[in-house]
């Protein structure tokens, strides 16, 4: 059995408990060499077999996996993050499909929310952004048409660029094509949750003078959008006038919210959730 699972984004105790007790119990762990931590492989038994995966192509990858399989031993597929994202799991899944071999996923804290808890930042903020768009510039990587990064800046909605440090001149340019003003706040956070994590805020116009003048080109996330301004809208969740189904808005707080916020009793509306 092939054990994928998310190594979380750096800190070694961000790694989920189930994460560590597959890595406890493994006889094979083939990690993502250049972004996990190593220090996660000290939850590993002495007797288990660690391999590398920075210099292994696929085929050598699900190769050592049939391998350890064949010795009924089982191995952790270890992934920096979430391995759903950027982890090119799915190719590896598809050729243990292929060979009968079963596996799962044990998802893990992306770098995204390593991020977002450096930057004290809330991704969705009322007022500012209802959505997060999750995507990279286009390098050697090609990016499929319809996703180029100036269509998606145009939502205006908060951005978060993986893989995308080294290219950050066209960063901005594709920024302001999509009509993402240069004052917009941005910000680099490199090695989030990592002992040498930095964080540098900036703004849409000044990312690759930024990260030049930091001497950062690789593992770092970078985010762009208003949600790192200072203006928003409080959440009607926890608004004292505002009724859901976990509580009534009574009528004392009622009238503090009416002074607080000058206007009219807000409306129930069964859709808004608690989360
Ligand atoms: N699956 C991973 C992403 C892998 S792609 C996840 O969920 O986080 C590799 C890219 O992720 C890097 O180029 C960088 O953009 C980002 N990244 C990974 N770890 C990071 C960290 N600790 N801090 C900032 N960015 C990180």
């Amino acid at each position: 059995m092939i054990r994928f699972v998310g190594a979380g984004p750096g800190a070694v105790d961000l790694v989920t408990v189930r994460g560590a007790r597959l890595l406890a119990q493994a006889d094979l762990v083939i990690y993502a060499g250049s972004l996990v931590n190593p220090e996660l492989l000290e939850l590993t038994s002495p007797t288990c077999s660690i391999m590398d995966s920075a210099s292994m192509t696929l085929e050598e990858v699900v190769g050592a996996m049939e391998d350890a399989e064949a010795k009924g031993w089982s191995t952790v597929r270890l992934h920096t993050g979430d391995p759903a994202l950027y982890g090119a799991i799915r190719e590896q899944m598809d050729e243990l499909d292929r060979r009968g071999i079963s596996y799962d996923v044990t998802p893990g804290v992306s770098s995204l929310f390593g991020a977002a808890a450096a930057l004290g930042a809330e991704f969705t903020l009322p007022g500012v952004s209802q959505s997060l768009v999750v995507t990279r510039a286009e390098g050697r990587t090609p990016v499929p048409a319809g996703e180029s990064l100036a269509s998606m800046a145009k939502h205006g909605c908060t951005l978060a660029l993986f893989l995308s440090t080294g290219l950050l001149s066209k960063v901005e340019a594709d920024l302001k094509e999509g009509g993402v003003d240069a004052s917009t706040p941005a910000a680099i956070v490199y090695k989030a949750t990592w002992p040498d994590q930095r964080v540098f805020r900036c703004t849409a116009g000044t990312l690759a003078k930024t990260a030049r003048d930091a001497g950062i080109s690789k593992t770092a996330l970078v985010l762009v959008g208003r949600f790192l301004g200072s203006e928003y809208d409080r959440s009607l969740l926890y608004h004292p006038g505002f009724s859901h189904g976990f509580r009534l808005a009574g009528e004392g707080s009622r009238a503090a919210s009416d002074q607080a916020s000058g206007s009219a009793a807000l409306r129930h509306t069964p859709e808004m959730g608690a989360s």
